[in-house]
């Protein structure tokens, strides 16, 4: 019986995507440029070409509706783990109740990646991209640790020295990741260190402090500037990121029109919002140009960090240092420390500005759910799926579930789709903690939202001046 033979949809290699979609030109409202966080007026090129290697510097504020993606790149892509299968998850149908065919429940598996998730996508592009500009070292920060090792590998693969500060939360919680970074020859730090002065204002005070993403963000850039053979890498939140995560949607596209089907609904995890916009904004081009008005695309958050379900859409520092640029984003605010939830990847505070305009023109949904509802729906994926989704995938995973079961009340017919971001066997912290009972909600309270959005430190910009 091979009634589910469109359960696994596999392209070719010679399937991967020939170019990126750009989604700044169809954007409702002009994206906004980055800010220089020392004078407050838009970035100069030389300073972004001094942080960032220049390809990506060009593609963050192309209007170019494609951008070709390198042949060389392509290959390695395709000779790796490109383009990743989409799944139906029959299983977890099944589990449901919904095994009639009416709801069917398909997920993009971008755990296959040598290193887990999503990421490598863009790492790889980043370090292609340095690699033939003759940089000879990208430094990032890394949260849950995925970050670090994309970009480790990604290094690793063009023969470029990585140097990643991790948040100290992690380092500590996440060994594995630790090991896997020093496994592709990358030197890591815990953050906050003593290596540079963003560091040193906190590590002075406290050597054991949790540390941040936004802190980590402030010791990289500062690192990345000591030297002319030295870049920046971020794993999200950028435009360019985000356009180099669209051949996650572009191969889902391809995978359902193999099948015969349209998407009713496509959902993602949102931490700075780079696995969502990858695989949503192919879908959100289309839904833009009015071809498909129904579409529901939903982006999720934790509730210990709602950046868009609870934030301001405001300008704001990328990074708790003010040493990143300005960006015009919904956020929780630069000052704002996140409780230490297991989706570390989902603790940032803000949310890249392609999402926040395409959420502020209501193009996007966005939800919140707790950390215990997320791992139990973990739980069940693994039960009937096989694989143990990362913390932060399984917001994706608890999402579809819910959104699954109010069609089935409403008997309703609908195809939803979600991006499998990462498996989790690094963070099996998070399930052995559910599973002896320890795991904790947190609630981000409302006052503290406001206190960190009215902070005297949250920068004006004047928006008459471009
Ligand atoms: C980093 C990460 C995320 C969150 O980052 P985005 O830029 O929002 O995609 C989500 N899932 C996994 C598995 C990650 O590693």
């Amino acid at each position: 019986m091979l009634e589910n033979f469109n359960a696994r949809v596999l392209l070719d290699p010679n399937e991967v995507p020939k170019e990126w979609i750009n989604i700044l030109p169809d954007l409702p409202s002009p994206i906004t440029p980055l800010i220089n966080p020392m004078d407050g007026k838009p970035a100069p090129p030389e300073l972004a070409f001094a942080i960032f290697p220049k390809e990506c510097v060009l593609q963050e504020v192309s209007q170019d509706n494609t951008i070709s993606i390198p042949k060389e790149l392509r290959e390695i892509y395709a000779t790796t783990y490109r383009p990743t299968p989409l799944h139906r998850a029959v299983r977890l149908e099944k589990m449901l109740g919904i095994n009639d065919g009416r709801i069917k429940i398909f997920f993009k598996n971008e755990s296959v990646s040598p290193t887990g998730s999503h990421k490598p996508n863009t790492a790889l592009a980043q370090a292609y991209y340095a690699g033939i500009q003759g940089i000879e070292e990208l430094v990032t920060e890394t949260g849950a640790g995925q970050w670090g090792s994309a970009l480790s590998y990604g290094c690793n693969i063009y023969g470029l020295k990585c140097t990643v500060y991790m948040v100290r939360a992690s380092f500590i919680q996440k060994p594995g990741r630790k090991i896997l970074m020093r496994a592709y020859n990358a030197a890591i730090h815990a953050s906050p260190s003593k290596h540079t002065d963003a560091g040193r204002t906190f590590y002075d005070i406290n050597p054991d402090h949790p540390g941040s993403l936004g802190i980590a963000i402030s010791e990289a850039v500062e690192h990345s500037l000591r030297s002319d053979k030295i870049r920046y890498s971020l794993g999200s939140v950028v435009n360019f990121v985000l356009l180099h995560q669209t051949i996650i949607g572009q191969e889902t596209k391809v995978q359902l029109k193999k099948i015969g089907l349209e998407p009713d609904i496509l959902i993602g995890c949102m931490g700075g919002g780079s696995n969502f916009g990858g695989f949503a904004i192919p879908f959100v081009k289309d839904k833009l140009q009015g071809k498909c008005p129904d579409l529901e695309i939903i982006g999720v958050e934790p509730r210990a960090c709602p950046s868009v379900c609870k934030g301001e859409y405001r300008w704001d520092f990328g990074d708790t240092a003010k040493k990143a640029p300005i960006l015009k984003m919904y956020t929780l605010g630069h000052t704002f420390i996140p409780s230490p939830i297991h989706a570390g990847g989902l603790r940032y505070h803000g949310m890249a500005p392609i999402i926040s305009i395409l959420s502020n023109n209501n193009i996007i949904s966005t939800s919140m759910l707790h950390q215990t509802e997320i791992i139990e729906a973990g739980l069940k994926f693994a039960q009937t799926e096989g694989i143990l989704p990362a913390p932060e995938t399984a917001h994706a995973v608890k999402e579809a579930i819910n959104q699954a079961l109010k069609a089935k009340e409403n008997n309703e017919k609908k195809v939803i789709v979600f991006n499998f971001s990462g498996h989790g066997f690094f963070d099996l912290l998070a399930y052995k903690e559910f599973m002896s009972g320890k795991l904790e909600d947190y609630e981000l309270p409302k006052e503290d939202i406001k206190k960190a959005l009215a902070s005297p430190d949250m920068p004006i910009i004047d928006e008459n001046q471009f």
